[in-house]
């Protein structure tokens, strides 16, 4: 057991930016380990007034605001009450008018499947001030920390990211799986059947690997190396949850090397 930081301990190490009040920052927390979090971000949370978060930022990042910050929920998170993205944005608006600093922070990267390029988009057309501030994204950070690289010279010379929900009608998974190139799937939990079966149809083999990560990065990390023909059911057996990173290809292969995350000892 490590005693918790103190105040003092997480003063920013040097001044990064100019934080004005009536101004949004809109920052990626990383997908869960505060190890993760950029400099900016930091700074986000120690000067903030007020923090808009969501459901996958987690309570050890948000212990990381200024006492004086007043935290605000917004969470959206499939199969869970979720404010509308409208009432989010306007409130975003408000406090900026109100002349707070807002910090909105979602998890991993704002501009990765986060909707950060709409609220961005409102802020502008409102002339309200805003700095984006990338995060590590769930995508690439778990299936790093459960040994699996997004590229590797012999595996492949692309990935692709990819959304499972089906909202906007989802992507081509066959023209995805003539690519060859390893797919990395948010969002994916639910469609898995049919992301699966038509990536076979589409010409991926059963036996591709698969490599499913859930609360990454997380001290709830779990990691499940299945392949295409079968993860379905494995998945479903292991009594896993979401949310989940799936990795599908090649690459998933290097885990048994690449795995360095110690099992016993807490991290981040
Ligand atoms: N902007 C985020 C993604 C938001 S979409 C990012 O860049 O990471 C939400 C999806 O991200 C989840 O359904 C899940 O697929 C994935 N995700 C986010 N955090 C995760 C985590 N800690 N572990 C596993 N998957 C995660």
């Amino acid at each position: 057991m490590t005693a918790e930081p103190s105040p003092d301990s997480l003063s920013l190490p040097l001044e990064l930016a100019d934080f004005r009040p009536g101004s949004v920052w809109l920052a990626g927390a990383g997908p869960g380990d505060p190890g993760l979090l950029t400099l900016l971000a930091l700074q986000g949370l120690r000067q903030a007034d007020v923090i808009v978060h969501d459901a996958l930022v987690g309570e050890r990042i948000m212990a990381l605001a200024a006492p004086s910050a007043r935290l605000e929920f917004a969470g959206k998170r499939g199969g869970k009450p979720s404010a509308h993205q409208d009432d989010i944005t306007n409130r975003l608006i408000e406090l900026a008018r109100e002349g707070h600093r807002v910090l909105r922070l979602k998890g991993g990267d704002p501009f990765v499947f986060g909707r950060g390029g709409e609220e961005a988009q409102a802020l502008a057309e409102r002339g309200i001030p805003f700095r984006i501030i990338p995060g590590i994204t769930a995508g690439i950070a778990g299936p790093a920390y459960a040994g699996i690289p997004a590229t590797h010279r012999t595996a492949n010379q692309a990935v692709i990211l990819a959304t499972g929900h089906s909202c906007a009608g989802g992507p081509d998974w066959k023209a995805l799986a003539a690519t060859g190139a390893p797919l990395i799937l948010y969002m994916a939990w639910k469609g898995l059947p049919g992301i699966a079966a038509a990536l076979m149809e589409g010409g991926r083999s059963a036996d591709t690997p698969v490599g499913v990560v859930t609360d990454a990065t997380t001290e709830r990390q779990r990691v499940l190396v299945t392949s295409l023909g079968t993860c379905v059911a494995d998945l479903e057996a292991s009594g896993m949850e979401p949310p989940a990173i799936i990795v599908i290809g090649e690459v998933v292969r290097l885990r048994p090397v690449l795995d360095w995350l110690p099992k016993e000892i807490p991290h981040g």
